[in-house]
């Protein structure tokens, strides 16, 4: 393993060594955030200091920042708590805001970008306030919505607006309030934290039911007593995120180097998104003809560790429905991989996963084979 070549940053990306130390920390002691003697304070100050952390990164307010057990479960509260009766989502959000209730499509136009117009006449199609969600950057093509200008026209049509940041967060700039979005998600484990612990964004003032009741922990916004240790790992991770901000750069040289030199050997290989903004460290790329299971396969031999395009959750790969939103055909995305970078990915790391893919694409793809001469 550790000579392995890990590039499934956006599945999740490897704790900071700080946060681990932060975690042993927390779990050394004891003390329940509830609790008012010494013990309760000293794990409170652990939740204060995360929350200040976790304000500063995304330009919220601390006091408006939910805890959850991640991303999952806080897009889930925030399509629950927000009481909209008409919702609508973006077609490449991540299924746990896609699934999490019965919601009208947006779509997305071919370069994997909202339908700005397209959302426009949505919401002016009903009297009813609708909830508008819209991710801020693609979990498996990393391109990044314009979702300043979505809350512009959704806040016209007296619409709320929730973005799932999971993938953006310390990988991009955040400003909730220059996004002039009222909810934004977040989790810890896509930014050098623990998995299992995320945290919702409010804008102040914005409705927001507790949809886990019981307990009056979080403000009484979301009931049931705090992780603590994962929470402080979490604020320290967030930390270093806002710092290291700067990094990106350099990752996104590394990507742009990484697809010229699979363009250039395979000039039919297909880049997701090339034309549109996207985040510094992904990359989706098609090897057509050749099953994306087929080259993770090949590539895990190779001690190269990817995933296909198309995101799985459950250990299975299914059909995309981001690339088909994108208007891929079933074949084109069933080829496509997703490549993404992180805080320990080196230029080594890019040549050996271009060596790869390389020596697959020469064995394997229909385009790099001469042509079969008829007898
Ligand atoms: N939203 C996006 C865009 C994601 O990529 C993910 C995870 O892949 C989630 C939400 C879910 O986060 P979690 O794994 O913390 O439940």
């Amino acid at each position: 393993m550790t000579d392995s070549v890990y590039l499934d940053h956006n599945a999740t990306t490897p704790m900071r060594p700080q946060a681990i130390a932060a975690m042993a920390e927390v779990m050394a002691s004891v003390g329940n955030a509830s609790s008012v003697h010494t013990f309760g304070r000293a794990a409170r100050s652990q939740l204060d200091r995360a929350r200040a952390s976790i304000a500063d990164l995304v330009g919220a307010q601390a006091a408006d920042i939910v805890f959850t057990g991640g991303g999952t479960e806080a897009n889930n509260a925030v399509l629950q708590g927000a009481h909209r009766r008409r919702v609508i989502v973006s077609a490449i959000e991540h299924d746990s805001v896609r699934l999490a209730s019965d919601a009208e499509t947006a779509r997305v136009t071919s370069d994997g970008v909202i339908d700005l117009a397209a959302l426009s006449r949505m919401l002016a199609s009903s009297s009813e306030p609708a909830l508008v969600c819209v991710m801020l950057a693609n979990n498996e093509t990393g391109i990044v919505q314009p979702v300043a200008e979505v809350a512009r026209i959704a806040h016209a049509a007296q619409a709320l607006v929730h973005c799932d940041a999971v993938q953006a967060a310390g990988r991009i700039a955040i400003d909730m309030a220059a996004l002039g979005v009222d909810y934004l998600t977040l989790s810890a484990h896509k930014l050098g934290g623990p998995q299992g612990v995320g945290a919702v964004a409010l804008r102040a003032g914005v409705p927001f039911t507790a949809s886990q009741r019981g307990g009056g922990q979080e403000r009484g916004r979301r009931a049931g007593t705090e992780n603590v240790a994962g929470i402080a790992g979490f604020g320290v991770a967030a930390k270093i995120a806002t710092q290291d901000l700067h990094a990106s750069a350099a990752l996104a040289a590394l990507r742009d180097k990484m697809e010229h030199d699979l363009v250039q050997l395979a000039p039919d290989a297909h880049v997701f998104g090339s034309r549109a903004s996207r985040l510094p460290n992904t990359s989706c790329v098609a090897m057509p003809g050749v099953a994306a299971t087929t080259q993770l396969m090949a590539l895990d031999l190779a001690g190269v560790a990817v995933s296909a395009g198309s995101a799985c959750s459950s250990g299975k790969v299914k059909p995309s429905h981001v690339l088909a939103a994108m208007g891929a055909s079933e074949t084109e995305a069933a080829s496509a991989l997703r490549v993404s970078l992180g805080w320990t990915t080196t230029a080594d790391h890019i040549g050996r996963f271009v060596e790869a893919w390389s020596d697959l694409y020469r064995r394997l793809s229909p385009a790099s084979r001469p042509a079969t001469v008829a007898a």
